[in-house]
């Protein structure tokens, strides 16, 4: 441990878990996040083993007048959970996932990941609706809505938050449930990290026990008619049929569609599914039944590695006029990777109340990102204004102000306000004065306290 900044012995102290400074080993890897478009240097990284170690953290950043970044899976791709000179609340060490298969109830740690989350539950049989990749957090997923392979059968992950333990920046622990503080809960249903660190989550449970996933790649002429046919399968809002496709060029730059079902009824043949199978343009059939953890695994990427650029819309409808734009714009990408990402909301999140959370999106039809993916920092500017004009290019058919936990750290406050509506902000402003009044959680989709 380094003595760089002072005090960093004292706060070693004071920790359970361990405090990393710049000279440390080790000091690289921990500032190190999923977006490698960000790079920044941390004062110090504490590594937290618990509320008390969180307490901790905030006391030391308040008095040595630190700025503070908030570390679960280090997905975000705004970098939120790394900055400049400030301390990090890291939560890697902090990944028990508790499951109680009679009460349906699974109890996360602050940073445990969606593959701790799903490999707990499937143990016993039981799943809740998470992301797509293993390695993102729990808990800032959640707390930014949360779209996956079970969207259709059981709602956005938010939805199936039932309940919170949090310390606020003033040290104190504060409960959120049905029973308790349930404003909070509602905040949390979509709210963001905004009202303090999640040290605890509690999710409802569902029973399953396979799934019929994968994926289908289309190409050559039939991308257009597949693409359409994946939107006239989503319209018939089949709900036990969670369905995403993903737009790309191949090698020879011309596109290429590829949809990831998640299946879980128990017809042998669902007809949604040979719907998509039997679409013009199929090349690669990779739907199969398997576990839900390897379905979890169909669309994984590495960690670290690329540069990434996001900008999106929830939109109403996937016209036959968006599909030809959508084409359009991939041809623009000029080169794989990277691509459109087209997330279908039908089924269970349309049924549930969205009176308990804020989550505002869920009346959308489908959300569309532009997501952006290089290497060569020489290409920044390209590959962020390919974003940039794809998301314009939607904006026609776009009913909010985009998806909170794709949005990168340029967007305007505007854009998170309109991600909600003006009046849960309001909400949500009421509940930042009461939990975080001096918004020392700002390194976020800031909702600020007014
Ligand atoms: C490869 C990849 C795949 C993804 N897949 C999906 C997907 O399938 N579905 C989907 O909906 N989203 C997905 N996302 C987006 C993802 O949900 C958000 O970026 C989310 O913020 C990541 O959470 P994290 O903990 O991994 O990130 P971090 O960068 O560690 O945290 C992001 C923010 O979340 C908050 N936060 C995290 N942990 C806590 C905590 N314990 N308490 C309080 N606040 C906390 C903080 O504000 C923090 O700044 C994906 C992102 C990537 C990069």
């Amino acid at each position: 441990m380094t003595g760089a900044l002072p005090g960093l012995h004292e706060l070693q102290q004071s920790l359970a878990g361990r405090v990393i400074g710049p000279a440390d080993a080790g000091y690289d890897a921990a500032r190190r996040c999923f977006n490698a478009l960000v790079d920044r240097r941390p004062a110090v990284i504490a590594r937290c083993l618990g509320a008390g170690d969180v307490a901790a953290a905030f006391d030391f950043a308040r008095a040595h007048q630190l700025e503070v970044a908030v570390r679960g899976g280090g997905h975000n791709p705004a970098g939120h959970c790394v900055l400049d000179g400030g301390l990090v609340i890291d939560l890697s060490l902090m990944r028990t996932v508790e499951v109680d298969g009679d009460a349906r109830i699974a109890r996360a740690d602050g940073g445990a990941t969606w593959l701790d989350f799903d490999s707990a539950t499937q143990a016993v049989g039981l799943v809740t609706p998470g992301g797509i990749v293993g390695s993102t957090g729990v808990a800032g997923l959640t707390f930014g809505g949360g779209i996956g392979h079970l969207t259709a059968q059981h709602g956005l992950t938010c939805d199936n938050l039932v309940g919170a333990e949090l310390v606020t920046p003033d040290g104190a622990v504060v409960h959120a449930s049905p029973a308790e503080n349930e404003d909070l809960l509602w905040g949390l249903r979509g709210g963001g990290g905004n009202f303090g660190v999640a040290t605890r989550l509690e999710f409802r449970l569902h029973p399953l026990e396979r799934v019929v996933g994968g994926l289908l790649t289309y190409g050559g002429n039939g991308v257009r008619d597949a693409l359409r046919r994946f939107r006239d399968v989503a319209a018939g809002s089949p709900r036990d049929l969670s369905c995403q496709a993903v737009l790309a060029v191949d090698e020879s730059l011309a596109p290429v569609v590829v949809v990831g079902p998640c299946y879980t009824g128990s017809d042998a043949d669902p007809e949604e599914l040979s719907a998509l199978r039997s679409a013009p343009g199929l090349v690669d059939d990779g739907v199969r039944a398997h576990s839900f953890v390897d379905q979890q695994r169909v669309f994984d990427s590495p960690y670290g590695e690329n540069r990434h650029y996001w900008k999106g819309h929830f939109v109403r409808e996937l016209s036959d006029e968006l599909v030809d734009e959508l084409l359009e714009r991939i041809v623009a990408l000029g080169r794989p990777p990277g691509g459109i990402l087209i997330e279908s909301l039908h089924g269970a999140p349309k049924d549930v109340d969205a009176s308990t959370g804020v989550a505002g999106f869920r009346h959308a039809a489908f959300n569309v990102s532009a997501m952006a993916t290089w290497q060569d920092a020489a290409l920044d500017e390209r590959y962020i204004a390919w974003t940039r004009d794809t998301a314009a290019a939607l904006e026609p058919w776009s009913v909010s102000g985009g998806y909170v936990n794709y949005m990168q750290a340029d967007e305007p406050i505007e854009r998170v306000r309109a991600a909600f509506g003006d009046e849960a902000f309001g909400r949500l402003q009421a509940l930042k004065r009461r939990y975080d009044p001096g918004n020392v959680l700002r390194r976020n989709q800031n909702i600020p306290p007014g």
